[in-house]
């Protein structure tokens, strides 16, 4: 039976997950940037937290951590490269390595690029995964740590996920991000289409996210820099997709 999925808003702009498992109990919070709406949708749905998975150091993936620990002991896993400035670890986990999580496998991708040790984390199973500030709706997660190459390269691992994998982003960007990739990809016609559906979303308040990998291959220039229509919008026709990529990163930054 597949994972239950419950997105989260948090502060401002944030989403964080549960993911839960019917069958052994188990449920996973995803990031946590705050405590009470996590706390709040335990007790809602009679969940009891078995783990905490972190992606990323940010305070705000972090910052209800210690109060949904006391709320709700659970594993902590995270990534063992950013061991040392994560909260502490139960379970340190690397590139390439899997854990069980709710009777089925987690595969863990390093997606390092907006920060160095960022995880994303992948259960095939249930074909979601959940992939922090690295792919988002639309767009990607600024490069603060990594290098424009270390990102592509994190993002061509996801885009090879299989196309009706869930993608579940840390944050609710997807309106300013469709403006900026309506710039670099302006004869989409399924961009077009999505950007009206989220401006809907928006308007009633409801969340843009999750989407789904064939969404983002379909709509997010990040993903596409090897499109012929982009390269051919930015003036880089036959470019490395590599630097396309970095060349459309560069551009958002400044947008
Ligand atoms: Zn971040
Ligand atoms: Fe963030």
């Amino acid at each position: 039976m597949a994972l239950q999925l419950l997105t989260i808003p948090c502060l401002s702009d944030n989403y964080a997950y549960l993911l839960h498992d019917p069958a052994s109990g188990e449920t996973a919070a995803v990031d946590v940037p705050e405590a009470g709406p996590m706390i709040k949708a335990l007790e809602n749905k009679g969940w009891t937290l078995s783990h905490i998975l972190l992606t990323h150091h940010h305070w705000d993936h972090i910052e209800g951590l210690e109060k949904l620990l006391a709320a709700a002991p659970a594993q902590v896993v995270g990534a063992m490269a950013d061991a040392g400035r994560l909260p502490p670890l139960d379970i340190a986990v690397s590139e390439g390595e899997s854990f069980i999580f709710g009777g089925e496998e987690c595969h863990v991708i390093d997606v390092s690029g907006h920060t160095v040790g960022h995880v994303a984390y992948h259960f095939p199973l249930s074909k979601i995964v959940l992939t922090g500030d690295s792919l988002m709706a639309l767009g990607c997660g600024r490069v603060f740590e990594g290098t424009f190459p270390q990102m592509w390269a994190s993002l061509c691992k996801l885009a090879a996920l299989p196309e009706d994998t869930i993608v579940c982003s840390g944050h609710e960007y997807t309106q300013a991000n469709a403006k900026f990739a309506l710039t670099v990809d302006p004869g989409n016609l399924a961009l077009i289409s999505r950007a009206k559906t989220v401006d809907a979303a928006r308007a009633k308040g409801l969340p843009t996210v999750p989407s789904t990998l064939k969404e983002e291959l379909e709509t997010n220039p990040f993903l596409r820099a090897g499109n012929a229509k982009i390269q051919a919008n930015l003036g880089m026709s036959g470019a490395d997709p590599g630097e396309v990529f970095a060349e459309i990163r560069r551009r958002k930054d400044r947008f």
